[in-house]
């Protein structure tokens, strides 16, 4: 086809992961890659940087979740044009498709059996293929669904962007930030907003600059490559926008008022909300630019630091990850704020997988028992869980099983005699089938150091079923505890609900733990059913979920959706030295 290397946009590249995606989850034989794809579109969709670029830097692989095969599958979409692999993954299914794939709530499966039978090309035949009735006689359809099919095409053409991912939000951030930091006049470079507050989606963009220089500061961040458009351009503020079509803000203060800068726009609104009713009972008003006393034509305060800021209304410093009005100011009047998590507290990863050939139900890890080794060791761990998902029922007896653990216990102790500094442990994440049963038996779980239940398949049983199944899971005394508890995808579905009582009840009383799974597009538990857990007295494990070491690093963002669950040191199972 001879298309120019260089000629895709983010948005492109998406799309072809996408339909890569689609093709996947439509032949069903491979129910990770279908959302490895899935994931890696979004994140290059969302990414502030032109994923070409990076190719060029061969920085590829820094974006989250792009791993080995991915990136090298970019690189031959970059160099030639097209992907060998690509095409051969789609082959089979119509074209027509592919372009169905953008219609909110059409899954990849409607938009084959559509293409297939009714012989739809693109969105507006199948809009045509509704008006005629056409596809309320489909089998599988009626007219529910084309009525909903029509719905969604109406709202299709003014469907508002996906809030970007948290990491990815991250890494466009700090791009910016690398850019500005060699100005001389930089003191200081924030992020602001829910970016600060590490929420698990961002909307825009927001920074601040301490520097008694903001002429020069706005005259780089208008320079910022990439960029589309200039929206604003002031004195002490410009905003500007990606070629992604992300909004980036920007604020410069001098470094005397920078505390309160700071403050004011990292938020949450209802956080300052309530700071402001305190200020009032003190007769001070707040604002960006300090703190008034005696109302609003006062002298003005100003503030260096947040942490002043807070002095002078009575309150230790917040941690960011807290500002959400749940009681943290309250907890600071009394101080008695949590002492957060750390990233530097996680002594061990329990959730990693790796490329042993377990003949997996669904897909299993890229990177070797060695590399994840050298990783975790790289990382200052003290042990790390080899995992691999439950060999498919499907296709192997309990006794076969047993034989696929061994071989891989074999290969554990081979590398554990070259890695002495790190424990290894051999892991699996089993799974907790529709019927409530898991897919090891307890002779089988038993040979594990670790055994964490997850649930991959039947994901839209009802509330009590659901629930039934995973105690079922949490009841056994071989399981450790549950890997990512809602299932959520962040972006794109929601998760199963479960009655959290009895799941909190089955944890504590069997000893097991509940994931904070630190996964770009998971970051699961959400941050107030963590608050919920601790409450409870329920431990808790922060784990990567990682199927390339490069994911290896996402722990951070585990760490940080643990923090705004209120997550100390002690509710982390593995902050400990040891395992178990
Ligand atoms: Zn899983
Ligand atoms: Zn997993």
């Amino acid at each position: 086809m001879g298309v120019m290397a260089g000629s895709f946009s983010n948005k492109e590249v998406a799309q072809i992961l996408r339909e890569v995606a689609a093709a996947y989850e439509v032949k069903g034989n491979s129910y990770f890659q279908a959302r490895a794809y899935h994931a890696a579109a979004e994140v290059i969709e969302q990414a502030g940087t032109l994923i070409k670029d990076l190719w060029e830097q061969g920085k590829l692989q820094e974006l989250p979740g792009i791993g080995g095969n991915i990136s090298q599958h970019l690189d031959e979409l970059f160099r030639t044009g097209k992907v060998k692999h690509f095409t051969q993954v789609k082959k089979g299914l119509p074209p027509g498709m592919f372009p169905l794939l953008q219609i909110p709530g059409l899954g990849p499966k409607s938009a084959y059996k559509l293409a297939k039978a009714l012989n739809v090309k693109s969105v507006n035949d199948l809009k045509k293929a509704c008006q005629q009735n056409r596809v309320a006689r489909l089998e599988g359809f009626g007219k529910t669904s084309q009525e909903k099919i029509l719905h969604s095409l109406k709202s299709f053409l003014t469907k508002t962007p996906a809030r970007m991912l948290l990491p990815v939000a991250d890494y466009t951030a700090q791009k910016i930030i690398s850019f500005l930091a060699p100005l001389p006049s930089i003191i200081r470079v924030d992020p602001l907003g829910s970016l600060r507050r590490m929420a698990s989606t961002i909307g825009d963009i927001d920074l601040a600059v301490a520097s008694s220089n903001p002429a020069q500061i706005i005259d780089k961040f208008l320079k910022f490559p990439d960029t589309q458009e200039i929206i604003n351009q002031g004195k002490v503020e410009a905003s500007l926008r990606l070629s992604n079509g992300t909004r980036v803000d920007l604020r410069v203060q001098d470094a005397a008022g920078y505390g309160a800068l700071l403050q004011h726009y990292t938020g949450s609104k209802r956080h300052n909300i309530h700071l402001r009713e305190l200020a009032r009972t003190k007769n001070l008003s707040l604002s960006e630019y300090g703190i008034r006393k005696g109302g609003k034509r006062g002298r003005l305060i100003k503030f260096a630091t947040e942490e002043e800021f807070y002095s002078y209304l009575g309150l230790d410093w917040i941690p960011p990850e807290l500002r959400e009005d749940t009681g943290e100011i309250e907890a600071a009047q009394e101080k008695k704020l949590p002492q957060l998590v750390k990233t530097s507290d996680i002594k061990g990863d329990l959730h990693v997988h790796c490329n042993f050939d377990l003949e997996e139900s669904h897909d299993a890890g890229q990177s070797s028992i060695e590399e994840i080794a050298q990783k975790g060791i790289e990382l200052g761990y003290h042990y790390i869980a080899i995992g691999n998902h439950s060999p498919s029922v499907s296709r192997h007896n309990q006794d076969q099983i047993r034989h696929l653990i061994l071989a891989k216990q074999k290969e554990i102790n081979r590398v554990q005699k070259k890695f002495p500094q790190i424990k290894l442990l051999n892991m699996i994440e089993v799974d907790v089938l529709a019927n409530k049963t898991l897919a090891l038996d307890d002779n089988n779980l038993k040979l594990l150091d670790i055994a964490i239940a997850g649930v991959h398949s039947s994901l839209n049983q009802p509330k009590e079923q659901m629930t039934e199944r995973v105690l079922a899971a949490l009841n056994n005394p071989y399981i450790h505890g549950l890997a990512h508890p809602t299932g959520r995808l962040l972006n794109q579905r929601k998760g199963y609900e479960l009655n959290w009582d009895k799941v909190f009840t089955a944890c504590i009383k069997g000893d097991k733990f509940l994931e904070i799974n630190s996964f770009y597009n998971r970051l699961d538990l959400p941050d107030m059913l963590i608050k919920q857990a601790i409450k409870a007295g329920v431990k808790l494990a922060i784990n990567t979920d990682a199927h390339e070491i490069n994911s290896l690093n996402l722990i951070k963002y585990g760490v940080a959706t643990a923090r705004r669950g209120w997550a100390e040191k002690k509710n982390i199972i593995n902050t400990k030295n040891t395992f178990p």
